[in-house]
């Protein structure tokens, strides 16, 4: 049994700021040993993201309590019996659905959509379908899809960790289990973004800006950038974004057609709002792809005019997790990282301790980071 300290939400909808109200409690925490295909991994940097910080604000409820945090990297420190794919030592990064290997999803290569792996994030326990997690009561914790990296250490399913390669320093590493993953396999997997195509960016946390950096390294043009934060608009620009739009100002959707001759091609909304939905889609051309990346309130609808489909053969895509397979593209996009073709560093804005996390999203809410990054040493 290994002890650990660990950020545990037990209340959800907590007000803010979370600095005084504190709906993360650092506690200590045992966690079982790695059972069959399972492995113990010292957690080494864990990314704080908008969809944690969806379930502390209950916007996205999780059954509770919930040991958070999904996007993390760590080293192997123990492997339980029958794990054929990592090693002791091996580096690993985090991917935030269990891919089983046999359902229907992923024998046709869309891991993203594992259903033993949605079943599992779903109850908020392991692929094997029970939590490792206890608190000083020695009552059970929730994991947080397969992951729940706001710890010193996480037992995963092997098939929630990718390795990688072990000299990437963990502040970086780190980014590639979410927000990377996410934005950037939004853009090559979802969309299929091709050189010159024009893209449209809705929405510049660390998926957006992913997205963005993932459609300057597709060769998209013009590649538009939409936000409400001019720092972030700042920043997307140096990033290679050819025009921000601050959404504060005016009609969004004009502006992108102004910008685009006529409408986008490919809009990628990372925002996770129905209206900025909405504006994504009326701001692509004709014969354009929307792509919705972002998660609303479950109850949250939209409505388009069912005939531009048809008669102007526009495409509505969701995109979960990037579409990603995350064995190849995770690998991918830190060999494209490394060749200089991919900046993530410039997203990470903030380390902290992880006795700091309440303060983090605290920053994350208030849309004054981009990345920020809990470091275990
Ligand atoms: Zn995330
Ligand atoms: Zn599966």
């Amino acid at each position: 049994m290994t002890t650990m300290r660990a950020a545990v939400l037990r209340v959800m909808g907590a007000p803010a700021p979370y600095a005084a109200s504190r709906p993360l409690v650092i506690e200590t925490v045992t966690l079982q040993p790695p059972g069959p295909g399972e492995v113990l991994v010292r957690v080494r940097a864990a990314g704080l993201c908008h969809s944690d910080l969806s379930v502390i604000d209950g916007s996205r409820p999780r059954p509770m309590p919930m040991l958070l945090g999904h996007e993390a990297t760590g080293e192997v420190v123990e492997t339980g019996t029958g794990v054929a794919s990592l090693a002791i030592g091996d580096a690993v990064v985090f991917s935030f659905v269990p891919m089983c290997g046999h359902c229907e999803p992923c024998a046709i290569g869309r891991p993203v959509l594992c259903e033993p792996g949605a079943a599992a994030n779903a109850r908020g326990t392991l692929l094997a379908g029970s939590s490792r997690l206890r608190d000083s009561d020695e009552a059970a914790l929730h994991h947080h899809l397969g992951v729940s990296g706001f710890a010193e250490y996480a037992v995963v399913s092997e098939r929630s960790a990718v390795r990688i390669d072990g000299d990437l320093p963990p502040r970086i590493a780190a980014l590639f289990g979410c927000a990377v993953m996410t934005g950037v396999g939004a853009v090559v997997n979802t969309a299929g973004v091709l050189p010159g195509q024009s893209v449209a960016v809705f929405g510049l946390g660390g998926v957006g800006l992913s997205a963005l950096l993932g459609a300057n390294a597709a060769s998209a043009w013009p590649l538009v950038a939409i936000d409400v934060v001019p720092e972030k608009l700042a920043l997307a620009r140096e990033l290679g974004a050819s025009h921000c739009i601050d959404a504060r100002d005016g009609d969004v959707a004009a502006a992108v057609r102004d910008a685009t001759d006529g409408g986008v091609d490919i809009a990628i909304e990372t925002a996770g709002s129905e209206h900025v939905l909405a504006t994504a889609y009326a701001a692509t051309r004709r014969g354009g792809t929307t792509v919705t990346v972002g998660l609303p309130a479950p109850d949250r609808k939209f409505s388009i005019p069912a005939v531009s489909l048809v008669a102007e053969e526009r495409t509505l895509k969701g995109s979960y997790m990037g579409s990603a397979v995350p064995r190849r593209d995770i690998p991918r996009y830190i060999a494209l990282y490394r060749a200089g073709k991919l900046p993530v560093d410039r997203l990470l804005t903030h380390t902290l301790a992880l006795d700091e996390i309440n303060e983090g999203f605290d920053r994350l809410a208030r849309g004054e980071a981009i990345r920020q990054v809990v470091l275990f040493d």
